[in-house]
Order: C-alpha cells, then structure tokens, then sequence
C-alpha cells in the first residue's frame, strides 16, 4: 500500500512516504508561520530506482505562512521530485494525533463524527490536538475522496486499569473534567513491544515487558500479556520520569508553596515545571551527551542531574517489576535508550539480587543497529535495544484499518 505518514505540529509538519511499510521519502516543514521556514525533503533513490547517489537531501527556503499552504506544498514537492504524482496514488494518509482521551483505544477512520471527537478533546491537548486536526481538515478540504486514519498516542495505554488511571483526589474531577491517567509515546510503546515479540519468538499476548522509552520526553510502560497495564506519564506528559526538561513525579504541594512564596502565575508555573525543569533544570543543559560527558569530567552537578535521572528509572523498573510478576524483557528506545550504553549501564546495574537482571557489559557497549540483545546469559530477564519507528507503526496501523473497510 502507498501510504503518506503525517505529524501535524503547531509550527512544523513532519511527513514520511511508505510503500508496503518501506520508507521511500520524509519531507519535514519546520518554522511554519514565520519568516524563516524551512523544508528538507530526504528521499532514498534507490528505492524509487532514480540513478544517482543512494539518498538525496534537499533543502528548501520558502515562505510557509500558514499550515494550509504547507500542506499544498508538501504534495506538489512530493509530485515534482517524482516521488508519486498525485494524491489519487494514494491508498491513505495516516496522521498522528496525540490525544485520544478515553474515546478511542484504536486507530479510527476519519469521519465527520470522529473528527468532532477529535474536536471535542482539545481541552485535554490545547498544544497538539488542534494542530493534529487542522492536518486532517485541510486535506480532507483539499482531497475530499482520500482516505484518512488517527492513530493516537494514547490509544495503546488504553488497557489500564481503574486502580492504575484514577488519581486518588476528589472523584468528580474524574467524572467531571475527565481527569485520570491517558498516558502518551503509545505508538512507541506498542512498536517496540511488536518487535520484541518477534525478536525472542513468542506471541505478543504471552509477553510481559517494561519499554523505557527515553528521548527528550520520556515514559516507561508496563505491558502485560501484550497490553499496557500502567505507564508513568499521567494526565499529560508532564508525569512520571525526569525529562528533558519536564519535572516528571514531584509532590504537588510544592505548587502552591512556590506560588505563595514566588507569586507565580498559573501559566508561569506550568512553563517552569515542563520547559525549565528536568535536567535542565537542574544542570542547565538537557543535551544527555553533554551532561555525561561532564559528569565524567568530575562536575558535580552535572554527577546529580545523572543520579537523578536514573534513580527514578530504576525506582519505576522496580515498581513494574512488581505490577508484573514476571518479566520477560527490559526495552530501550528513544534518543537516550538507543544511543547510550552509559546510561543503560547505569540503569541496569546491582539488579541481580533483586530481580535477576545481569546485563553484558561488552555486548551493551559494542550495541549498534536497530536491534541489539544486551542481557548476559545468565539474565533470568532479557534486555534489549530497539530503535524506535513510530512513523512506520503508524503506516501499519492505517494499512490495518483500510484493508478491513
Ligand atoms: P525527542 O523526544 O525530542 O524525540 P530524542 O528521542 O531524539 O528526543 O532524544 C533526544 C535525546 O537523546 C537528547 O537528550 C540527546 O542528547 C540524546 N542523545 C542522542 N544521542 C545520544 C548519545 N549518543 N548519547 C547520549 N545521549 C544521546
């Protein structure tokens, strides 16, 4: 199937060419609405069997004014540079959109219907959903006859339980303002976990795993029998591990403290806690290469920003561990995950005792690919790095709903 992958941001708009879940070209928008946009189309031309050097790189600086125009653009970029002629080519378009709320736990067609859905849910994405649905309506605008599917972010956690999604605080803000545990990087969650499946050979549904899926953003999945039984973001990304620059868990009373003591404004405080907290906040960088290469170099607080950060991952591998009873694999991913053996080091280590976790020190260091098996073998629990691809989960998802129309 020829399918066109969408991430509709509020300035930029990342899209991916796949034929039969092959990624054949990316065109990526950034800057849009200002005066300085930018596009970088990427295509691989031995897949499209033009001659010439393997991967072509373009780069494009042209007024975006508005998402509109992009959208114009990027498929007449994609007819001029022959990567496929016309939308009409096109089996479908799959667009990510991160918030599903507890209305959807499975990619959805679009229609009239789950767009207002969609709509309807913007109280709980203010940032992203409107953005996601301006994507979905400007095409279905211009190119009414191609088919459209959401595939949300949170629609993989939707298998939790009441005891892990309710948060223990006066129960009409559940019932009321929908206030409970969504839980976000669902798509990453899910790919990673698909492929563990068939790296060690046993159906998804008989798999128990913890995903760490460590990036600027970051979240870790306890996934049972094939299904996320809790996951540490929350009601918004802001909840669970220490991000890039996100707090992660904190004591909520240290809001109103700071509020009173600092006379911050509500907005002023959601900035703090999700744009200067994290490890930036603390050693002021949220580059994990800097901060480990200082921290080596002997400086302190870049040591604590570290000790921090993989604290509070071990603390919530324990917890899982727990909630699963049996665990078959520990999963990196993510910028952090996949590029650093320090970390993972770092993260796995002193846990033989404890649950019987032994990582090999030199197969984690010699890691590379998009797949590596890191436990030694004496591990009574695997450890694997997967290269995370939500772009190409997000294709299969959209060719599994338009095959079965
Ligand atoms: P996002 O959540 O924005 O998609 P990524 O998954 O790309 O983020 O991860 C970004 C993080 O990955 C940054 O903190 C970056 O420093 C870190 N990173 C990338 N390469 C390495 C590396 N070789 N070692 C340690 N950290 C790395």
């Amino acid at each position: 199937m020829k399918i066109v992958v969408i991430n509709s941001g509020s300035s930029s708009l990342k899209s991916q060419y796949f034929v039969d879940q092959q990624s054949i070209a990316s065109i990526v928008m950034e800057s849009i609405g200002s005066k300085n946009s930018t596009i970088t189309v990427t295509i691989d031309n031995k897949k499209i069997e033009q001659k010439g050097i393997e991967q072509k790189k373009i780069k494009i600086e042209t007024p975006l004014p508005t998402h509109h125009e992009a959208l114009k653009i990027l498929f007449e970029l994609y007819s001029k540079y022959k990567i496929f002629l016309s939308i009409d080519e096109l089996d479908g378009i799959g667009h990510r959109v991160v918030h599903g709320g507890s209305k959807f736990n499975k990619p959805a067609l679009i229609t009239t219907d789950v767009i207002e859905t969609i709509r309807s849910l913007i109280p709980l994405a203010p940032l992203h959903n409107p953005a996601n649905l301006d994507g979905i309506e400007i095409i279905k605008s211009l190119y009414p006859d191609t088919p459209q599917v959401a595939i949300f972010d949170t629609a993989f956690h939707q298998s939790i339980p009441k005891e892990a999604y309710i948060y223990p605080i006066p129960y009409n803000y559940y019932k009321d303002l929908d206030i409970r545990r969504y839980g976000f990087h669902g798509t990453s969650h899910q790919f990673v976990a698909k492929r563990a499946s068939s790296i060690i050979g046993k159906s998804l549904s008989h798999l128990n795993l913890i995903t760490l899926h460590l990036g600027n953003g970051a979240s870790v999945t306890a996934i049972k029998d094939g299904k996320s039984i809790d996951t540490s973001m929350g009601f918004t990304p802001l909840e669970g591990l220490m991000m890039g620059s996100r707090s992660g868990d904190i004591d909520p009373a240290i809001i109103p403290y700071i509020v009173r003591n600092h006379h911050l404004s509500v907005d002023e405080v959601d900035t703090m806690l999700n744009k200067k907290s994290g490890l930036l906040g603390i050693c002021g960088t949220n580059d994990m290469r800097e901060i480990i290469k200082r921290a080596k170099d002997g400086e302190d607080i870049y040591r604590t920003a570290l000790d921090i950060y993989i604290h509070r991952i071990r603390k919530y591998i324990g917890a899982y561990t727990i909630l699963l009873g049996r665990v078959d694999a520990i999963i990196f991913t993510g910028g952090i995950g996949e590029n650093s053996s320090y970390i993972r080091e770092l993260v796995s280590r002193d846990m033989e005792q404890s649950i019987g976790l032994h990582i090999d020190i030199e197969k984690n260091r010699t890691a590379e690919g998009d797949t590596s098996s890191l436990h030694s073998r004496d591990s009574k629990i695997d450890i694997y790095l997967i290269k995370t691809d939500e772009e190409l989960e997000i294709t299969r998802e959209c060719e599994y709903i338009l095959s079965n129309l």
